[in-house]
Formats: structure tokens, C-alpha cells, sequence
């Protein structure tokens, strides 16, 4: 008999196009299908690894049983990637308003910001893009799709509320969450984490970011833009800390220019409740301070999706704090059992938990052997400017006894940034000394995120810097920095002894 699954709780506030997301990603009186007798693949969790391994299963042939226990489409889609984006454009456009001079326009002296509008907007773009997440389209690929919490009952059995899916291989897609700092009054107070801020009505006057990891870079700059007071507190000395160190500096710079109260170096101790608002104890090296707010924006971590999976009664291993353990090809101890995406991953990014769905599909399915280490992952902080990395960062290589020579462009040496104002930044090339060998690229441009692609092809595809150079670029773009960072590296090659047979043959 099939069975009627409880509804999602509301979130707030419901218009249409909240109407419109939940439908697609938890349509009201969902009725689960009638298990097979036994699934090729049982996926647990629908954020963007479980969705990708269920659809990319389900096309090859096999028979797939996806479970959710909330929305499909997981963090990315509802609370990540999707709505950042969305409000860190709007805050932009806000930006770019005030110094409309600079760009010989005129605006308003008074930009007023209506950040109501910013957010239904950002609510109409993430209802747009759950389409392509919705339950409909799972079932009309063929996948039988619950919703629930699945917990483990055997190596190759799980249940979800009661009905039991028997699987010859299952994957744990389960996520992250946010992971709370253990600041006494934190939770008695009250605090925002990605989880709770894309649902706010009204922006915070006055706003406390604690972190300084990419969430809470992102998304202090963008509420700063929208007018609210923001500071921002950072334990280590440089925000981004695995990024290198003039990157970090840039984005530093850029913060004061928007004029967030930046506080390396320091950590919140405490909060409470004074008159309504919240009155934050701020420890830096030497001295104590407070900062009083209407909101905290907590983005200090995440922890992986293990609890309640039953994990022990499939023999899976796992960390509460790195996650499900996964051998290169991303089996768990368990070896009917894969893990992908957030819950197993060092590199916690969308790109990541699809690039690991596929080869657990390969793998779990078609008797692959595609390794976790062979992938070359890039990433980007979509803060103004952006910070994209790939590969491998100077101090990593040398780690690894490999010799290193750098070629930096500032982006102020590129016309299309002088001609769009976005000067700040440099893209910076690591090759292997006396090769063009790539291993790796830091870039910080407006566009850093598009600009790394052609650096991770290149890796990807062993094409070395010097053969950039010979890839014509469209002009003026932004990616010419590349180009020139070729251009560098090919001087290089010009040894006194080959300027002087080309000087003789010129004379000749
Ligand atoms: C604010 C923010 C911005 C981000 N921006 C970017 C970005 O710009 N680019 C980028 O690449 N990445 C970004 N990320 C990271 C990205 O969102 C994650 O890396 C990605 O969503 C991970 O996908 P996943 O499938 O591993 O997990 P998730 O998306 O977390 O999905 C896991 C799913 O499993 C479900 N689940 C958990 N336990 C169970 C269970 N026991 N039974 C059934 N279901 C279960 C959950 O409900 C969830 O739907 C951002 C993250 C945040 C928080």
C-alpha cells in the first residue's frame, strides 16, 4: 500500500514563488512508490550529489530509490550557493549605484536600498532553478523517489519511515550542516546561520559576522551593501586563510572600501541580551572590546550529515567531524556502501559533490576504478573581487620538493578591467621551474570564478603556459591576463644565447 508523506514545515514568508519551490522540491501529499523487490542503487540525500547519482544511474539503466528527508536540490539550491548568489548580485547592483561617478553615470545621491525587493527577487530566481531539481522530473526519469529520514537496519538494507529498500549498492549524499562556535549566550540570544538568513524580511541594522571563511566573506559584503552596519570578526590574522596571503589582502582592502568593521585576530566570547539587542564580547590579541547588533551570521564551519543513519548497523565508518570515511574511490568500509559530496569531502563545494556523484556511479555501478585524488578541483569566493584558486598553492609545492616559478599580471595591466573599474586583483600563475608545467593558479579579478575554468582546462588537458600564449584571446577581455601571464613566461625562454642567433640571423 502506498503511503502519504507528511508535508514540509512552511518557511517564511510564502508567495508564489515559495509556493512554486516547495512544490517542486516537496510537493504537499507526496505519496511514496511501492518499493522494488531490491535497488542497484539506493541513494540517501537529494542535495546536488544525490541528485546527480540518481539521474546519472537511473539514464544508464539502473534501478535507483532516491531518499530526502527535507527539500531536494539539499543546501545548494535552498539555503547555499543559488541564494548567495542571487542577493550578492542585487547588493552589487546597489554598489555600483554609489559609485556611478566613477564610471562617468550619474545616480541618485541617496541610493535607498528596498531589500523586501532584493529578496523576493532572489526567492524568484531560486523557484526558477528548482525546476530542474523537482520531483517530477526525478519520477519521470524513473526514479522512486521517498521522502524521510533513511537509517541503516543491515549491510544491505535501510528503511524510511517504516518501509524497507533492500539495495546491491546504496550512496550516502547526506551533507552538511552549519557548525555552531560554543560562544556562552550564542543560542540564548539568538543567531542567523545560511539555514535561517535567506528567510529574512528585514535587514538587519546592525549585523555581526563571525568567520571569515568564504560564507561569511560572501555574505558580510553583500548585507554591508544592502546598508547594514556590518562588522566582521575573524580569529585568524587574514580572512580565507588557505588562500594566499596578498589574495586575503586584497579582499581586506576591498572590505574597508565598503566600509565593514574588519577585526582579524579576534574572537567572540560572549553574547547577551541587553535592551533587545545583542551586546557581543569581542577578545583580540591584546585588548577587549564589545559591538552591540540587532543580528549575529554565525559561518564558522560545517559538519557532516552522519547522525541518525544507523551507520554502525551497515559497518560505516565514520568521523563526526570529517565525515563518512571513503577509501580514493569512494567506497565506505562497507563495500556495497559509497559516499559523495559534503559528507565525505575535504573540498565541500557543489562542483565537488557532482565530480564525485559521477565517479561513484562508475564505480559502484560499472566496476570503475576512477580515484577521488585525480580530480583537479578549482574553487571560487564570490566576494567583489572574486578569489578562484586551482591546484596546487607555492607552499604546497614546495612541500612536495618541487620547484616553483610564479608569473603574476596585476589585472591594473589589463585594458577590459582599466575599462570596467575593476582594477584591483592579479591573476598569478605557478609553473614548475625551467617547465611550463601548471600546478596550480590564483586568480583575484571581478570575474575570477570565469577565469579560472581556462587555467583547470589547461591542467586538466596537460596543455602547458606556454601554449596559452599562442591561444588567441578575444580583446579586450578580462582573461587576456592570462595571456599575458603566457607571454611572461615565454620571454623566459629567451636565453642570451638564442637573442643572439636570432640577432645574428636578423643581420644575416
Ligand atoms: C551559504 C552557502 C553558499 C555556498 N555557495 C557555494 C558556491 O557558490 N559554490 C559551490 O560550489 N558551493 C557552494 N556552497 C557549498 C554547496 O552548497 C555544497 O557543497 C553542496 O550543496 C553539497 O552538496 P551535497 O549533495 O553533498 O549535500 P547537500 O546539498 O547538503 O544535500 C544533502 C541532502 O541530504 C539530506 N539528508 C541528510 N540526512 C539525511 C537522511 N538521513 N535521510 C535522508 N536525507 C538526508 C538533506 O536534507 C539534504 O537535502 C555553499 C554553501 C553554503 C552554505
Amino acid at each position: 500500500m502506498m503511503q502519504l508523506h507528511d508535508d514540509v514545515s512552511s518557511t517564511t514568508p510564502q508567495d508564489a514563488y515559495e509556493r512554486e519551490r516547495l512544490g517542486n522540491v516537496h510537493p504537499a501529499g507526496w505519496r511514496q512508490p511501492q518499493p522494488a523487490n531490491r535497488y542497484s542503487l539506493v541513494v540517501i540525500g537529494a542535495g546536488t550529489a544525490g541528485l546527480v547519482a540518481a539521474h546519472a544511474a537511473a539514464a544508464l539503466g539502473a534501478r535507483v530509490a532516491l531518499v530526502e528527508r527535507h527539500l531536494l536540490g539539499g543546501d545548494c539550491l535552498n539555503v547555499g550557493c543559488v541564494p548567495s548568489k542571487a542577493l550578492i548580485r542585487t547588493s552589487r547592483v546597489y554598489a555600483e549605484m554609489r559609485r556611478a561617478e566613477q564610471h562617468g553615470a550619474r545616480a541618485p545621491a541617496d541610493v535607498r536600498v528596498d531589500f523586501p525587493a532584493a529578496m523576493a527577487h532572489m526567492r524568484g530566481i531560486r523557484a526558477r532553478i528548482s525546476r530542474a531539481d523537482s520531483a517530477r522530473r526525478l519520477v519521470a526519469a524513473g526514479v522512486d523517489l521517498f521522502f524521510g529520514q533513511a537509517r541503516f537496519t543491515g549491510t544491505d538494507t535501510l528503511t524510511v519511515d517504516g518501509t524497507q529498500l533492500r539495495f546491491t549498492k546504496a550512496l550516502i549524499a547526506t551533507g552538511a550542516r552549519p557548525d555552531t562556535p560554543s560562544i556562552p549566550g550564542l543560542v540564548a540570544a539568538g543567531y542567523l546561520t545560511n539555514e535561517n538568513v535567506f528567510d529574512l524580511t528585514e535587514l538587519p541594522r546592525r549585523l555581526l559576522v563571525v568567520g571569515g571563511g568564504p560564507l561569511g566573506c560572501e555574505l558580510a559584503q553583500a548585507f554591508c551593501r544592502f546598508g547594514a552596519k556590518t562588522v566582521i570578526v575573524q580569529s585568524w590574522p587574514l580572512f580565507l586563510p588557505q588562500e594566499e596571503r596578498d589574495a586575503a589582502q586584497l579582499l581586506s582592502d576591498a572590505f574597508a572600501r565598503d566600509g565593514i568593521e574588519v577585526r582579524l585576530n579576534t574572537t567572540a566570547v560572549g553574547v547577551r541580551v541587553e535592551a533587545g539587542q545583542k551586546v557581543v564580547d569581542l577578545v583580540s590579541d591584546d585588548y577587549q572590546s564589545t559591538v552591540t547588533v540587532d543580528a549575529i551570521l554565525v559561518g564558522t564551519g560545517r559538519l557532516p550529515n552522519v547522525e541518525g543513519l544507523e551507520l554502525g548497523a551497515a559497518d560505516i565508518d565514520c568521523d563526526a567531524t570529517t565525515g563518512i570515511r571513503v577509501n580514493d574511490f569512494l567506497q565506505t568500509s562497507n563495500p556495497r556502501v559509497y559516499a559523495a559530496g559534503d559528507v565525505c569531502l575535504e573540498h565541500k563545494f557543489t562542483h565537488t559533490a557532482d565530480a564525485s556523484a559521477r565517479i561513484v556511479v562508475r564505480n559502484a555501478l560499472f566496476g570503475g576504478r576512477q580515484r577521488l585524488s585525480a580530480l583537479t578541483i578549482p574553487w571560487c569566493t564570490y566576494t567583489d573581487p572574486e578569489i578562484a584558486h586551482v591546484g596546487l598553492y607555492v607552499r604546497q609545492a614546495h612541500e612536495r620538493g618541487l620547484p616553483v616559478k610564479t608569473f603574476t599580471v596585476p589585472m591594473h595591466d589589463v585594458d577590459r578591467a582599466i575599462a570596467d573599474g575593476e582594477e584591483a586583483g592579479f591573476v598569478k600563475i605557478h609553473v614548475r621551474e625551467r617547465t611550463d608545467r601548471i600546478l596550480g593558479a590564483t586568480i583575484v579579478a571581478s570575474h575570477a570564478g570565469e577565469m579560472i575554468n581556462e587555467i583547470t582546462l589547461a591542467m586538466v588537458a596537460g596543455i602547458g603556459l606556454g601554449t596559452l600564449a599562442s591561444v588567441i584571446h578575444a580583446y579586450p577581455t578580462q582573461a587576456d591576463a592570462i595571456k599575458k601571464a603566457a607571454d611572461a613566461y615565454n620571454r623566459t625562454r629567451l636565453t642570451p644565447t638564442i637573442r643572439w642567433l636570432l640577432q645574428r640571423w636578423l643581420r644575416w
